[in-house]
C-alpha cells in the first residue's frame, strides 16, 4: 500500500474507534477545553512519538515537537521579526494550561545534535540553514576536553551531547518567569528523558545524583 493511503487508511480505522461505545466518555467531554496536566517536548524524529511512548490518550500530552527537542533562553519578544513558537507554546501551557509536568525528551542518534558534533556543519553549509543555527542554542553540549576526545569513542561523546542539551533546555526552560514562579510554588516539576532508540530504554534525569539513571 502506498504510504499516503495507509496514512488514510488509518484515519478510517481511528474514526471507526473513535465514534465507538468504548469511546463514550471522551466523546462527552472532548468538545469542551482541553486540561492535560503534561506538557512534553520532543524532537521531531519520527521515531521518538511521545504519545505512542507513553500510551497517551487524545488530550493528555500538550506537546511541543521541534528539531532537537530544543527549549530556548526566555527572551522578550522586541517585535524584532523573531518567531518564538517554543516559547509561545510554554507561555500557553504555564499560563493558560498550568500544567503540572514538563518532561523534555532527547533520544540517540539525534539528527540535530549530529549536526552540532559535526564540525564541518556551520550556519553556511548547504540544507543547514535554519538547522545549525537553531542549534547554537545547545552549542554548549557539544564541548570537550582534550582528554574526553582521545578516552571516548564519537558514539559516547554524541550520547553525553545528547543528554547535555536535554538539561540546557531545562535550564532554558527555568529561565521563563512565569516557569520560575510555578517551580518555587511547587505547581510544577520539570523532567529530563533520554529515548535509546534501539533498546527502547528510556532514562531518567535524576535532580539529585545529577545522572540520568534507566526506567526499569
Ligand atoms: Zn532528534
Amino acid at each position: 500500500m502506498d504510504v499516503y493511503d495507509r496514512l488514510i487508511s488509518g484515519y478510517r480505522e481511528f474514526r471507526a474507534n473513535y465514534l465507538g461505545d468504548d469511546n463514550k466518555e471522551w466523546l462527552k467531554v472532548a468538545g469542551k477545553r482541553q486540561d492535560p496536566k503534561v506538557m512534553m517536548v520532543a524532537c521531531s524524529d519520527s521515531r521518538v512519538h511521545p504519545a505512542i511512548l507513553t500510551r497517551s490518550a487524545l488530550g493528555e500530552l500538550f506537546m511541543i515537537r521541534n528539531v532537537a527537542n530544543v527549549v530556548p533562553p526566555y527572551e522578550e519578544d522586541r517585535g524584532e521579526s523573531t518567531y518564538h513558537g517554543t516559547s509561545a507554546a510554554v507561555e500557553f501551557a504555564i499560563n493558560h494550561l498550568r500544567v503540572e509536568h514538563i518532561i523534555i525528551m532527547g533520544h540517540s542518534g539525534c539528527g540535530g545534535i549530529g549536526s552540532l558534533m559535526d564540525h564541518t556543519v556551520t550556519d553556511e553549509t548547504e540544507g543547514y540553514s535554519f538547522i545549525r543555527p537553531w542549534m547554537k542554542i545547545v552549542e554548549e553540549a557539544a564541548e570537550f576536553s582534550e582528554l574526553e576526545r582521545v578516552s571516548m569513542s564519537n558514539r559516547s561523546r554524541t550520547c553525553v551531547c545528547e543528554k547535555r542539551a536535554i538539561l540546557i533546555s531545562l535550564n532554558n526552560l527555568a529561565s521563563f518567569p512565569w516557569v520560575k514562579d510555578a517551580l518555587l510554588e511547587g505547581k510544577l516539576k520539570l523532567h529530563g528523558w533520554y529515548f535509546d532508540i534501539k533498546s527502547g530504554n528510556l532514562s531518567e534525569y535524576n535532580w539529585q545524583k545529577e545522572r540520568f539513571e534507566e526506567i526499569t
